[in-house]
Parts: C-alpha cells; sequence; structure tokens
C-alpha cells in the first residue's frame, strides 16, 4: 500500500501511549495512578449542561456558519478585547474543533514551505507535528536552563532570514510555567522590528495558581495585534475537551483565511457545543473557574509537600495549567532491580510496572531528562501515587 509522503511525518503523540498502557493495566484489574491525562476531572458547569440539553431540544442540530454563530463570535470578541484590552471585531475572531483546529488553521494560512518557526522546548507535541505537515522546519529554543521561562536572547540567536513565526505557549504545557511580561515585551519587539508571527497558544488562560498572573503578549504590546494569532479554547477553562470547542482571535484577514480552508475540512464546529458556551459567556460571574482553582491549588500544594520527599528530584515552577515537570535526570544509570535505568521512557515504563503510577516521558515534548504530571486527579490518588513514586525514587539509591 502506497500512503502519501507526509504520512511519515504523523506518529501518535507521546502523551497518549502512556495513557493508553495505564488504562490496559487499569483493565487488568492493578490499581494504576494516572498522572498522565491532559484533561480536569472535575465536570462542566451546570449551566453548559443545561444549555446543551435545550440546544438539543430546540433542534440546533444544523450546519452553523463555518467560524460560528455571530452571537457566539461576538461575545468572543468581547471576551478577547476584555482579556487584552484591544479591541477584536467578530470579523476578528473564529470559532475553531479546539485550539487543535485554530493551531492547524494558522499554521496553514501563515507558512509557507521552506518557512522557520521557532518553538520553545520542551513543547506540547502538536506544535512541531503541524508546522513540518506545512513543509516549514521547527526551529527549538531551549529553555530547560532558564526554568523553562522562554528567554528573549534565545529566541533572538534562533532567529533567520528564514524565520516566519514564533509559537508562545503560556501556561505551559508540559512545564506548568508562565511566562515573563518582561520577557514577552522583548520578544514582541524582536517580532515587530523582524516582522515576524506570534502565534500565541494561551490554552490555560483561566488556570493560574495562587500568586501569579497570565499575561497577553497583546495585552502587553498593543501594537502586535496585526502579527498575532491568539489561540484559546474552552476545553480547559470549562472542562470539555470532548466537546471540542476552541478560538483564536487574529486580524481579519487571517481569519478570513482560515474560514475558507475550514470550510474545505470540518466546516463550522459543533454545534451544541457553541449554543451551550453562549449560554454561559452570557452568564458568567467567574465562579466556576475560582473554584476549580481552588481545587488545583490544594492539589498542587499537596502534590508539592510529596514531591520534595523524593530525593534527587527537582520540580519546575508550576505557575499555571495543571502539571508539573520533575527533573528526573538524577536517576538515569542507577540500579533498579539490579538493571541500569536507560533514561526517561525507561524510567517511566519501570514507575508504571513497579510502582503503578503512569506519568508522560518529556521524550514525548522534547525534553528527556524530565516527567510531567497532571495533578487535575483526585487527592486520593495524587497521595498514593506521589508516595508509591517517593518509595521508588528512595529505593533505586
Ligand atoms: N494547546 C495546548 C498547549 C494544549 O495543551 C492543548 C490540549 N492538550 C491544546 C492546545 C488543544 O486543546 P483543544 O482540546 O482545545 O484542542
Amino acid at each position: 500500500m502506497k500512503l502519501a509522503e507526509r504520512t511519515r511525518l504523523l506518529t501518535p503523540p507521546g502523551t497518549s501511549k502512556m495513557r493508553v498502557l495505564a488504562n490496559e493495566l487499569k483493565d487488568a484489574g492493578i490499581n494504576v495512578v494516572n498522572f498522565a491525562a491532559g484533561e480536569l476531572d472535575i465536570d462542566t458547569s451546570e449551566t453548559i449542561r443545561e444549555a446543551a440539553k435545550a440546544a438539543i431540544d430546540a433542534k440546533r442540530n444544523v450546519y452553523t456558519p463555518t467560524m460560528g454563530i455571530a452571537s457566539l463570535r461576538q461575545k468572543v470578541a468581547e471576551r478577547v478585547s476584555a482579556h487584552t484590552g484591544v479591541t477584536y471585531t467578530s470579523s476578528e475572531v473564529g470559532l475553531t474543533s479546539g485550539a487543535k483546529q485554530a493551531l492547524y488553521n494558522a499554521a496553514m494560512v501563515l507558512l509557507n514551505p521552506g518557512d522557520e518557526v521557532i518553538i520553545p522546548q520542551p513543547y506540547w507535541v502538536t506544535f512541531p507535528a503541524q508546522v513540518e505537515l506545512c513543509g516549514a522546519t521547527p526551529v527549538f529554543v531551549d529553555t530547560h536552563d532558564d526554568g523553562y521561562r522562554l528567554r528573549a536572547a534565545r529566541v533572538q540567536q534562533a532567529i533567520s532570514p528564514k524565520t516566519k513565526a514564533i509559537i508562545i505557549n503560556s501556561p505551559n504545557n508540559p512545564t506548568g510555567t508562565l511566562y515573563e511580561a518582561a520577557e514577552l515585551e522583548k520578544i514582541a519587539a524582536l517580532a515587530l522590528e523582524k516582522g515576524l508571527w506570534i502565534i500565541f497558544d494561551e490554552c490555560y488562560a483561566s488556570l493560574v495558581r495562587d500568586g501569579h498572573r497570565h499575561v497577553n503578549i497583546v495585552e502587553l504590546v498593543p501594537k502586535l495585534k496585526e502579527q498575532t494569532v491568539i489561540v484559546n479554547s474552552f476545553s480547559k477553562s470549562h472542562a470539555l475537551t470532548g466537546w471540542r470547542l476552541g478560538y483564536t482571535a487574529a486580524p481579519s484577514a487571517v481569519i478570513k483565511a482560515m474560514e475558507n480552508l475550514q470550510g474545505h475540512t470540518t466546516s463550522n464546529p459543533n454545534s451544541i457545543a457553541q449554543y451551550a458556551i453562549e449560554a454561559a459567556l452570557s452568564s458568567e460571574d467567574g465562579s466556576y473557574i475560582a473554584a476549580v482553582n481552588q481545587r488545583l491549588q490544594q492539589r498542587l500544594e499537596l502534590a508539592n509537600h510529596l514531591i520534595a520527599k523524593m530525593r534527587g528530584i527537582h520540580a519546575a515552577p508550576a505557575e499555571g495549567a495543571f502539571y508539573v515537570f520533575l527533573n528526573v535526570a538524577s536517576t538515569f544509570g542507577k540500579a533498579c532491580n539490579g538493571a541500569a535505568i536507560r533514561d526517561v521512557d525507561h524510567l517511566c515504563e519501570l514507575l508504571l510496572s513497579k510502582a503503578n503510577v503512569a506519568v508522560v516521558p518529556g521524550s514525548a515534548f522534547g525534553e528527556p531528562s524530565g516527567i510531567r504530571l497532571s495533578y487535575a486527579i483526585g487527592e486520593q490518588d495524587i497521595e498514593d501515587g506521589l508516595t508509591r513514586m517517593a518509595t521508588f525514587f528512595n529505593a533505586i539509591y
């Protein structure tokens, strides 16, 4: 069978591999703690559930306009305007089937084959995959030595005459760090000077831990609006990953090009989800997300307390989203059951088989010295899983 060349670029996201293995063990009756998920375990709000049922009863079953129903586009434009302090009209926003489609639209309408795109490393797996699907080349900028925060000086070093765009993801997946305003301002200045696009993925913008603040790059540098594609999602903020609803905000010519593309790929995003989110945006008082953040804060504190007991393991500053990223390089080469731990993938296999704990190896994010854990799971699971991990780590020394 002869498949297209581009299928060589397509491999399953490394993030899903561990989830699959963990579920296999669970099905076999083994008590596995699964830190590998990328979604909240908390249910979506009652307002949204009720509005979705009402939309079904109101027979909202047919196609909507490709970039979303007009009233929702208007509400999203207001939301982005309020968030950035810069006015966006409804022709400057569009609804997509999750942030993933917004990012793919952006890549497809902005990139030509041969273009270079700067991507901070570690990265969410889909960024380089989508760039490559467009025939463009990812250029990675390491954040490891900078506490997993993107530094403008490193971005500057990576810029070449072929650079077309910079992808920024803050709060970050997989590290949970927030990029600093001062650095984002300098990166914005570079983008303005060199005429580069900024693709600003802020899917976790509303999930920020106590004492921290997420800043949008357009909020910091309003002039950058004309060169920025903001990508956001209701997946994480409203706990409805499976409903597939995200959005993008960009200059109207970009949104128009995305509309033309989306019109030939998926058409409108899920109609029921659109009506449900519209209801949520009309009545939102912030209490749902405040409760989610409070819960995540407690879980992070519990997790940090237990991680501190792991010898030789260090966590990246967990400031947003719901991930902690642990540097586990000190375990490589150490003996476990008589054999040396080869690398992070081997370590994750051992954690699963010996400690019955599923985590995502950093190799999936281009960072082979770390592992990602989600703390958006039950408190008891956090306690059991991290206690088992501490026992595992403390035994290999
Ligand atoms: N960007 C980042 C950084 C993510 O972590 C994810 C989901 N894991 C997405 C985009 C895609 O989200 P959605 O479900 O809205 O497609």
